[in-house]
């Protein structure tokens, strides 16, 4: 193969997510997926060619299946392809700005970003440095999510709390998914013909976990997602904002630790904990149009508490050029969209119903009719802003 390659690990704490993508137009040439890491029945699959093959893994740890991934590179010719090895990594604290190529002081920080993120950055690591083993000859790069929400001013990221607990213990807002707004909003940018740098979005990106951004001349400016992700929207099983007053309360009333109380806010809350039935959208909605009425209560609060952030995000932007929506929900629920623009009354956005209905399953556009501000559907493609990223990062190496 002639044209060169990037690897894109996305490493969970039980799964590892790949593919490896052209670098000149993103082709992805093979994709896969490492799954029940740790687990006995642990399995890795590739999709190749439009063939899906999945083989069990043993002992099915995290360097075992990178290992696997580099043999079925060579396998298939295509070592003298890679280019570098682009790893996407939560949480990067304010340290990292922007992506980097990864030596040991990198190594050394994103540890240091370990309790910030201590279910994600743990895993990241082990990755990064599976790779590091297997390929040492590979040029490694780093893509953080809290990169892009670095612009982010001082209004906007800190909590009216003790300023000593910034100073001494980092806490702030810091956001997260940057790497899918920024993506969708360069690419919205380019569809309506604007220039990135006089633009205006607000972006939603509605997967199982959520999140808002305020982008203004291509830098995020406010988001919704804090010190942690389970800050701001209704998501699938996370509750988003909260009274902090409740934790204790409810660590009392059900006599159970904070850290039990923290695991039910991110896990049984959200669209599973409303409707007591499910954490998908699809099968909400499904449930809800059969008449389910804890389906359709947990649709109308995510919906209403979308809106109600994109009102408050429209603060720190002097006009909206277009709502972009985004992730499965964004670029699937034709209810949602709908019911969100008629919650945004206020900014006089008027849904197209028959281009609304037509944007699922990965075609996008816009949305709304022609008298209305823009809202459009654009589909994210994390695995391409970070081989985009890796490019870059490697050019200026
Ligand atoms: P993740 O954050 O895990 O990557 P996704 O971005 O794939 O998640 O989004 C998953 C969500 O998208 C689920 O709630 C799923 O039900 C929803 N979704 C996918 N397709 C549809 C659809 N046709 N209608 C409504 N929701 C959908």
């Amino acid at each position: 193969m002639d044209t060169q390659t990037i690897l894109v690990l996305n490493t969970g704490s039980s799964s590892l997510k790949f593919s490896l993508i052209t670098t000149d137009d993103q082709k992805v040439v093979f994709s896969g997926l490492a799954d029940k890491l740790g687990l006995p029945d642990a399995t890795i699959t590739f999709r190749h060619n439009g063939k899906k093959n999945e083989t069990p893994l043993s002992p099915g740890n995290h360097k075992q299946a990178v290992s696997e991934i580099f043999s079925y590179i060579h396998a298939q010719g295509l070592t003298g392809s890679i280019a570098g090895v682009g790893h996407r990594v939560v949480h990067g604290g304010e340290q990292f700005k922007t992506s980097t190529v990864i030596d040991k002081a990198v190594l050394a920080a994103i540890e240091a970003c370990v309790p910030f993120a201590p279910l994600h950055n743990p895993a990241n690591l082990v990755g990064i440095r599976g790779a590091m083993e297997v390929a040492p000859h590979l040029p490694q790069v780093a893509v953080f999510d809290t990169a892009f929400h670095q612009t982010i001013p001082e209004h906007a990221y800190l909590y009216a709390v003790p300023m000593q607990w910034y100073r001494q213990y980092g806490v702030r807002r810091y956001g997260f998914h940057g790497t899918s707004h920024q993506y969708v909003v360069q690419r919205a940018a380019n569809e309506l013909g604007i220039p990135l740098n006089d633009s205006a979005f607000i972006s939603a990106h509605l997967g199982n976990g959520a999140s808002a951004t305020a982008v203004l001349n291509g830098k995020s400016v406010d988001t919704t997602m804090g010190f942690t992700p389970l800050e701001g929207l209704v998501m699938g099983t996370r509750s988003g904002d909260i009274d902090p007053g409740l934790p204790p309360y409810i660590a009392q009333s059900l006599g159970i630790t904070p850290d039990e109380v923290v695991n039910l806010l991110n896990k049984k809350s959200g669209l599973l904990g409303l409707s007591e039935l499910s954490n998908d959208m699809r099968e909400l909605t499904e449930a809800a149009a059969k008449g389910h009425k804890g389906a359709s209560v947990a649709i109308e609060v995510f919906v209403f508490r979308l809106a109600k952030a994109i009102g408050a995000l429209a603060v720190s932007l002097p006009r909206i050029d277009a709502l972009i929506f985004t992730g499965g929900i964004g670029e699937n629920s034709v209810l949602v969209r709908e019911k969100v623009l008629k919650r945004l009354k206020v900014f006089g956005f008027i849904a197209d119903a028959g281009a609304n209905a037509k944007a699922v399953g990965g075609t996008g556009g816009v949305i709304t009719i022609l008298d209305s501000p823009v809202a459009m559907v654009v589909n994210t493609n994390e695995e391409a802003m970070i081989v985009k990223q890796t490019i870059e990062v490697l050019k200026n190496k």
